[in-house]
């Protein structure tokens, strides 16, 4: 059982700060440190709005109003040998789910169909492993070649732990990107899995990278992790250039090692989704797992600082219906995109920076 009382945090800085300030020297090419980081995280609620106003300018920069949508096919689920505490498909996980082995490629196939009628730009396969098996690998590099083929949709593949040469076979195969989170800070990992480290996640996201893939590695907050783990996760992730950064916050799903944890509120979420964006301006964040129960009627808000998230499903719990997801962002005046496309209002409003 994981001792769930909130670590100590460095000093909590509450001095008041400048979000708007900070901001600007972002987009002037001045990273946030560590400490202001720890900052937004820590800033009062009544500052809420101007963090976010703050991260939203950043956002505009680099991906004007544009909503980018994820799909996810889990491809195979339960039966996972690691001990991971957050995770309803662990082998120390009671949660009532479905278990099933790797699905056939017809019901793959079928997903990208779906992904695409959703206007989804990428379509995640996600298997239960501590790494994929030789069939599993074989399973998935013949698939995604039929996909790319059908339908216009980046692959992000989720297979666990990979070697150099397991990397390479996917990005062989055309595989875009690869997910693999490393979940939180190097400090508090050994709190939520034994079963592997927080070294084995870095040394896959490395593969990744040297095969010539994009990273896709984020983390889940609510586990009982300190700010500071938060912060340094956000650092990490920007020392890995990592492209994609999916941000979720914990389902204490019944059954697992985390049931019952509530380390969260609305307010909280939103200050770390615009943290993700302060520290890692330029790249994908994603409000991922547990938007709709965290975020509840602020959800939107998220998007201020976030510029993507998955439509349907998450991998064993339920999204809100695909039409709310559509109807958020047309309120919002938002809208979706299926590629990478620059951002003509940021262009004309903001340079970037050389
Ligand atoms: S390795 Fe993945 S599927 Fe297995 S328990 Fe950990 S998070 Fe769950």
């Amino acid at each position: 059982m994981i001792d769930r009382a909130p670590r100590d945090d460095r000093s909590k800085n509450s001095a008041s700060h400048d979000w708007h300030a900070l901001a600007s020297g972002v987009l002037d090419g001045r990273p946030v440190t560590q400490d202001e980081a720890l900052a937004i995280l820590n800033a009062e609620d009544d500052q809420l709005l101007d963090v976010l106003a703050a991260a939203y300018r950043i956002r505009r920069r680099y991906f004007g109003n544009q909503v980018q949508l994820y799909f996810l096919m889990n491809a195979k689920s339960g039966l996972c040998p690691e001990d991971c505490s957050y995770c309803s498909q662990s082998k120390v996980s009671e949660a009532e789910i479905p278990r099933y082995n790797l699905l056939d490629a017809d019901k793959v196939l079928d997903g990208a169909r779906v992904a695409a009628e959703r206007q989804a730009k990428t379509y995640c396969i996600v298997i239960s492993a501590r790494g994929p098996s030789e069939r599993e690998m074989n399973a998935i590099t013949t698939i995604v070649p039929r996909i790319k083929q059908q339908y216009d949709l980046k692959i992000c593949a989720c297979l666990g732990l990979l070697t150099d040469q397991q990397a390479a076979d996917l990005k062989a195969c055309g595989v875009d990107r690869v997910n693999h989170n490393l979940n939180t800070g190097e400090k508090f990992y050994g709190e939520i899995c034994s079963t592997h480290s927080y070294q084995d996640r870095i040394e896959t996201l490395r593969a990744v990278r040297s095969a010539g893939m994009e990273i896709c590695s984020g983390g889940i907050l609510g586990m009982g992790e300190s700010a500071d783990d938060v912060v340094q996760m956000a650092f990490e992730l920007r020392g890995l250039r990592a492209e994609s950064i999916p941000v979720n916050f914990l389902i204490p799903i019944p059954g697992t090692p985390l049931a019952g944890a509530q380390d969260l509120t609305p307010r909280s979420c939103l200050k770390a989704l615009a943290m993700f964006r302060f520290v890692n301006p330029d790249r994908e964040i994603r409000i991922a797992g547990g938007r709709e129960m965290h975020l509840g009627s602020l959800q939107a808000l998220g998007l201020y600082a976030a510029n993507s998230i998955f439509v349907g499903d998450y991998l064993t719990t339920k999204g809100q219906p695909p039409a709310a997801d559509y109807k958020m962002i047309e309120e919002l005046g938002f809208e979706v995109v299926r590629h990478d496309e620059p951002s003509c209002e940021l262009a004309e409003t903001e340079a970037p920076p050389a």
